[in-house]
Formats: structure tokens, sequence, C-alpha cells
């Protein structure tokens, strides 16, 4: 399981987010499930998003984290999750991950990787022209 990352800097009640549209740090209240940015004015996702089949339409967004399920099969161009990815199913996209990324013994991820870590179990499938491992990029 991918647990979330916190920040040395979180205080009760709010934390800091990233902003995925213009990679502003900014502060939220824990208790939201979207924000706006005050930067550029665009709304950012906080929930956790679960994919739970194939055919999932909406956007891979989120400050939080993403889990694709074991019969979910998503193919889509960008996904970005501010604390990190699990993969149990397919995933075929760019992702960019704040947190750990992983790939369950089943699960197979084909795109670029940005993440703070990787782990794939054995039997799982990590197919990537681009591989950065290492701190969040300010
Ligand atoms: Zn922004």
């Amino acid at each position: 399981m991918v647990r979330a990352a916190h920040s040395d800097y979180d205080e009760p009640g709010q934390h800091y987010i990233t902003c995925y549209h213009c990679g502003a740090q900014v502060v939220a209240p824990v208790i939201a499930r979207s924000f706006g940015c005050p930067k550029c004015h665009r709304g950012i996702a906080l929930d956790d998003i679960t994919v739970k089949d194939s055919g999932w339409s909406g956007l891979l967004n989120t400050c939080g984290r993403i889990f694709i399920r074991p019969r979910a099969r998503t193919i889509t161009r960008n996904v970005h999750a501010g604390d990190g990815i699990e993969v149990l199913g397919v995933l075929e996209a760019n992702v960019r991950s704040g947190g750990p990324v992983v790939v369950g013994s089943r699960g197979k991820l084909k795109g670029q990787v940005q993440a703070t870590s990787v782990w794939i179990d054995p039997g799982g499938t990590l197919e990537c022209p681009m591989l950065r491992i290492g701190p969040r990029r300010t």
C-alpha cells in the first residue's frame, strides 16, 4: 500500500500541497476535498482516486493518491498524484508522482515515470523510456 507522505511543515488543520497545474506550493485545509490554486486560479483535486475498472474517462490528477485496481486497464496521457500511485491493474500514461509508485505482482505500468521512489513486486511490469527517482522537484 502507498502511504501518504506528509511534510514536516504541516500544521494542524492545514497542509502544504503542490499545484499540479503551475507547481506552486500552497496551503490547503486538510478537510478540503478540492481547492482553488491562489496562484493560477485553477481547481486542484485533493481526494484519493480509485480506478476500479476499465473505461475511466476522467482526469487522473490529484494531490492525493491514485489506485489502479486489478481489473482496471487505464490508458491516458498524463497522470499526476501528489502522494503516490499504486498500480495493481494496467496503467499506460506518463506519470508524475510526489510520492512512491508501487506496481503490484500483476500490475503493469507503461510510460514515463517521475516519482520519489518506485517499488515493483515480483511479477509486476514497468516499461518506461525515462525514469527519474529522487526528491520532489521544486
Ligand atoms: Zn496553480
